[in-house]
């Protein structure tokens, strides 16, 4: 039974109005998989017989979006819905140029309307293919994902060697929700996935990007990292090469730490913060020369290795501007020459950059001395600041922190 308490009134008056209008409009889907679960849902999408003109005429601030999978969006002050219309499969009678697939069977549109029948054929895992009414409280169940919710597992909705053809994303994806609800993978999923991960060599960096953020910035990255690496599909997404025994292992680890902390106390996280913490092992390998960093090339690799995460994920612009500043301010943390130190706590990432410092200390096992030291510098007063730069000056032949123990 569904509470509708949980469920977004913006999303049950959007139903309503498509049903006045007599569409067929059900809640789909995320929400409905996890209310199911005990988990809140944290959006809301709509199926509908209605095509995407159609809902766009019956709602004033809605947004038709995307171009293989057209969808409509719908806007209110501070919710988005997607409503998506009923997709039919390859063997419609109505298939034309709406539904195209390549020569390696990837769906490259899929534009093609169909009934609620042929819709729940569409979707990926049972569990995401359940449809609720909120008006009669009914649910309907054609690929027995009630059954699937109940017995804990992700199943797909057909042979999943085909639908990872389909769309490579799908591995992702059975990963993603099995991590979030504790449910186990199905044993055919797991064979598709080694089978067909390869795949995701031919997805767009613009959606691989924005699976990676759901995979690594909603509270379980550590365990979604895991999985990736034990079905090798970590390669589809950075460029860095982590194996258990390196820095740049550890690195990602304490990374996804730090985020599903920051998670769970409801702070902020960033794409930003992830990706400078998942390619600066690789940053500093081919900036040193094994004992020390090369400032030279440490600067003149920054773009170099932002370029080349970018054959796999995009990374936006200001994402990049952000990863770039925390990388160079960690020199100056180190460096803390003269009155720098008091113009660097000002300084907009600093926060970012201190943290980062704290995530690269935690990876690489090494002394806590630099990130104390500003830990005291932040807090104390003019006094106190001035005598910790007389200890930064004694300090010089100090060797216990640096680069050192992140080079291998
Ligand atoms: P969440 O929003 O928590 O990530 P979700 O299941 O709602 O999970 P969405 O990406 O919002 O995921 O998609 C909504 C629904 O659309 C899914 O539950 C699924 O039924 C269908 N869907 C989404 N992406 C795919 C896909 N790549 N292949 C098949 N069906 C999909
Ligand atoms: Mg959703």
């Amino acid at each position: 039974m569904i509470d509708n308490s949980k469920i977004s009134s913006f999303a049950i008056q959007a139903i309503k109005k498509l049903k006045k209008n007599n569409y067929e409009a059900y809640l789909v889907g995320g929400c409905v998989r996890d209310s199911l679960t005990g988990i809140t849902p944290k959006d809301f999408d709509v199926a509908t017989n209605a095509t995407p003109d159609q809902v766009r005429r019956i709602f004033k601030s809605s947004r038709i979006i995307g171009r293989r999978f057209k969808l409509v969006h719908l806007y209110s002050h501070n919710e988005l819905i997607e409503i998506a219309t009923f997709r039919a499969g390859k063997n419609s009678l109505s298939g034309d140029q709406n539904l195209v697939t390549d020569n390696l069977g990837k769906i490259i549109r899929d534009n093609v309307w169909g009934s609620i029948n042929e819709d729940c054929q569409r979707r990926d895992f049972t569990v995401n293919a359940l449809y609720y009414c909120p008006i009669s409280k009914e649910i309907k169940d054609f690929n027995n994902g009630l059954l699937d919710i109940r017995k804990k597992r992700i199943v797909s909705i057909g042979d999943p060697l085909q639908r990872f053809e389909e769309d490579p994303v799908r591995s992702l994806r059975a990963i993603r929700f099995s991590t979030k609800l504790g449910f186990k993978l199905d044993t055919h999923i797991k064979h598709a996935i080694y089978d067909k991960g390869h795949l995701l060599f031919g997805v767009s960096n613009a959606r691989l990007f924005d699976e990676m953020c759901k995979l690594f910035l909603h509270g379980s990255a550590e365990k979604n990292f895991l999985k990736l690496h034990k079905f090798n599909l970590l390669k589809y997404l950075v460029h860095t090469n982590p194996d258990q025994s390196n820095f740049a292992w550890s690195m990602i680890i304490e990374a996804s730490k730090n985020t599903d902390t920051r998670v769970k106390e409801k702070k902020s996280v960033t794409p930003g913060f992830l990706m400078a913490c998942i390619l600066w092992p690789h940053l500093i390998k081919i900036s040193s020369n094994k004992t020390s960093i090369d400032i030279r090339k440490f600067y003149r690799n920054i773009d170099f290795v932002l370029k080349a995460q970018q054959k796999y994920t995009a990374i936006p612009r200001s994402s990049q501007s952000y990863i770039k500043d925390i990388w160079i301010l960690q020199l100056k943390l180190q460096s803390r020459i003269k009155r720098q130190p008091f113009k660097l706590v000002n300084h907009r990432r600093f926060r970012a950059a201190y943290d980062f410092l704290i995530v690269r200390e935690r990876a690489s096992g090494e002394s806590t001395y630099l990130s104390d030291w500003w830990t005291k510098f932040q807090v104390n007063d003019e006094a106190l600041k001035n005598s910790l730069i007389e200890q930064r000056k004694a300090e010089e032949n100090n060797k216990t922190f640096g680069f050192l123990g992140e080079l291998r």
